[in-house]
């Protein structure tokens, strides 16, 4: 079975086509960053426009690098939520309009739901996560430790109870002017707690280690909010290195700028990992036997992160090996190629979308399975 994917929940224009074999026949991911720069985040009425634009060329590139008419494609799938509505409608409207003018069965896909499954496809068949497992997805919209027991049912061990880790990561690159790389000011972030500060070469090096030390000892202290709760919460970690730097006039030095940059990931990172083991002993206590985490969305694909949970989870459960599986870093930012696969099953069990169903612009990954019980924490 061959499916035609459109994802256009935020701001990346998506189309792909994959196979139920596990193929990657294309995938085309046209970001709009640039378009946003100048706003400092997503601009909803520039990235409706953006989609419109650029829709239609990105199906036409998916094709032609998959060398496939579109008579060869099987099935039509899209994101039907949640996210932005205007965007999603651009996707929407693209997807229905070609299956039924080429009568083609439609799909509409979750796009949380699609983030979480997408390693049933990039991992190698010994290795897959078997249910039940737990998945943390973190990125743009969304901060979630979920419990997942079958390819729709997914439920909340906890979420964020206001801003996704995602946004912080943008709010503090921006802050801190960071120049957006090209996947976006969160990668830019984890870029510049890479490569470190850029020393001047002519000055002396104690001169540097003095100037290091200064900053360590005043940039804030970015501290982890909701301990010892099943929750998330990141805004006061970025609204600590703001009122830092608003007390600063905005100016700060190269060294300081650092020492912020990587308080504030270590600080977001660290609370994943402590509610990570929150969840993984709530899973204990309730004879829950977890075996597998997946970690997706698109600052799974940070790597200070994947080394952190690996060691968090090795400190967690010590006696019971528990495997991290991650997508490759370009399928845990948005794609259509996650859309795709996470439609497969539903298209080979025949159960397909009418051309009329709307969007849901809010829409709980829970509410995919509602005969399942809710998880009673
Ligand atoms: P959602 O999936 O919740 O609807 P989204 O689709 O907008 O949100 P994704 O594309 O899945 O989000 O992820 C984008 C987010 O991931 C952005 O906030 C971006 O800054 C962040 N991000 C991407 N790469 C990295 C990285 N290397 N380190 C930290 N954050 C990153
Ligand atoms: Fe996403």
């Amino acid at each position: 079975l061959t499916v035609l994917a459109v994802e256009s929940s935020a701001d990346d224009t998506c189309a792909a086509i994959v196979t139920s074999e596990r193929q990657i026949l294309s995938n085309v991911v046209l970001r709009q960053d640039s378009y946003h720069e100048a706003y400092g985040g997503i601009h909803p009425y520039v990235a409706i426009e953006a989609h419109q634009r650029n829709m239609p060329g990105a199906v036409r590139r998916a094709l032609e690098e998959a060398s496939m008419s579109i008579n060869d494609v099987d099935g039509i799938a899209y994101t039907r939520g949640p996210g932005i509505g205007g965007c999603l409608s651009v996707g929407s409207n693209a997807a229905k309009t070609l299956a039924a003018a080429l009568n083609k069965p439609l799909v509409g896909v979750h796009h949380m739901q699609a983030h979480a499954l997408t390693p049933f496809l990039t991992t190698p068949v010994d290795s897959l996560p078997t249910y039940p497992f737990l998945t943390l997805l973190v990125s743009g919209g969304h901060t979630l430790l979920l419990l997942a027991s079958s390819p729709r049912t997914f439920r909340t061990l906890a979420t964020t109870l206001d801003e996704s880790i995602g946004r912080a990561f943008d709010k503090v690159s921006r802050m801190l002017s960071l120049p957006w790389s090209q996947h976006g000011p969160g990668a830019a972030l984890e870029q510049f707690c890479m490569s470190g500060p850029t020393s001047d070469p002519v000055e002396a090096e104690s001169e540097e280690r003095g100037a290091r030390s200064q900053a360590e000892l005043e940039a804030p202290h970015i501290p982890l909010p909701m301990r010892g709760r099943l929750a998330f919460s990141y805004t006061g970690l970025h609204s600590t290195v703001e009122r830092f730097m608003h007390a600063r006039g905005g100016i700060i030095d190269e060294h300081t700028r650092y020492a912020i940059a990587t308080r504030f990931q270590m600080a977001a990172v660290g609370q994943l990992e402590e509610k990570l083991a929150l969840g993984l002993r709530v899973c204990r206590r309730k004879g829950i036997d977890i075996r597998h985490l997946v970690v997706s969305g698109g600052v799974a694909s940070n790597m200070f992160l994947r080394q952190r949970l690996r060691a968090c989870l090795d400190g967690a459960s010590p006696d019971v090996p528990i495997s991290l599986i991650f997508p490759p870093p370009s399928l845990c930012t948005d794609n259509a190629v996650m859309i795709a696969w996470a439609s497969m099953q539903r298209f080979l069990a025949g159960d397909t979308d009418d051309y009329t169903i709307e969007l849901r612009s809010k829409w709980s990954v829970e509410d995919l399975d509602n005969s399942a019980p809710k998880l009673e924490l």
